[in-house]
């Protein structure tokens, strides 16, 4: 028997879901699995039993909390797909909104990192579940293969004072492979999961985290790494580095 899926949005860009679209095999998960409930694609009003609920989207309103105790009571797997989902996502830079994981909420099986998840890993995912195994991701950082050597060294006397490099500085690794942190700028490859194969390190810029850490709480392990670098003032007024892709209210004390 085919595999019952549904995919649910709550708040976000809906970039997920539009990966989960875009990908090679997209074709083929639909052929392999019945979709039973997908509002960004199909009319279907009523979320039924499945095997499986992808959930796109964190948690900003309180009706959505409901709603993913419904889904958590119908499916037999829940998995997070992206980062929104998984650590409460790119909303965690709004004061007014709340942006929470729905992990807060319901058990999950699994999650989907990345924002959104790149089309590899995004591919291996689905290819893993409906062969009705469970989701492996990496448990090393971006550090350990990153084509700037990895070597972060010493780095205690050196003040990182920029988030990017400037536009004509941009090089890619054949021509510079000098770890970030040593350029003075602010990489978050050592504390995140390497799961996209350094996209944005080998198109020149640095790790903005998206993938979240190896170990639950994204904000905790941002501002342990941060306390042991050298921020320049700027970049330590600057709350988006610690509240990019997860929920504040873990970070709001940093100093
Ligand atoms: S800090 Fe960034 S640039 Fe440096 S080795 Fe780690 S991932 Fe690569
Ligand atoms: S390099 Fe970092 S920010 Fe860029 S896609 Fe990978 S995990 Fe996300």
């Amino acid at each position: 028997m085919k595999l019952e899926i549904i995919i649910v949005s709550l708040s976000g860009c809906s970039g997920c879901i539009s990966s989960i679209i875009s990908l090679d095999i997209f074709p083929q998960f639909v052929e392999k699995t019945k979709i039973i409930y997908f509002p960004f694609i199909s009319d279907e009003e009523k979320i039924l039993d499945c095997d499986i609920a992808l959930i796109e989207g964190c948690i900003s309103i309180p009706s959505q909390v409901e709603r993913i105790k419904e889904i958590r009571k119908k499916a037999k797997n829940v998995y997070a797909l992206g980062s929104c989902s998984a650590f409460g996502g790119i909303l965690s830079l709004s004061r007014k909104k709340n942006a929470e994981p729905i992990s807060n909420y319901i058990e999950i099986d699994g999650i989907i990192p990345g924002c959104p998840p790149p089309p590899n890993l995004l591919g291996n995912c689905l290819i893993r579940l409906v062969e009705r195994k469970n989701i492996i991701l990496s448990e090393k950082n971006m550090c350990a293969a990153c084509p700037l050597k990895g070597d972060i060294g010493a780095i205690d006397n050196i003040e990182i004072n920029s988030l990017n490099p400037n536009l004509d500085e941009i090089t890619f690794p054949e021509e510079n492979s000098e770890c970030f942190l040593k350029r003075g700028i602010l990489c978050l490859g050592p504390i995140t999961r390497d799961i996209c194969e350094h996209i944005c390190i080998k198109n020149g810029l640095p790790c903005e985290g998206c993938a979240g850490p190896i170990f639950r709480d994204f904000t905790s392990n941002a501002v342990n790494f941060l306390s042991l670098v050298n921020l320049s003032k700027n970049l330590k007024k600057y709350r988006g580095i610690f509240y990019r892709f997860s929920n504040p209210k873990f970070g709001r004390e940093y100093k």
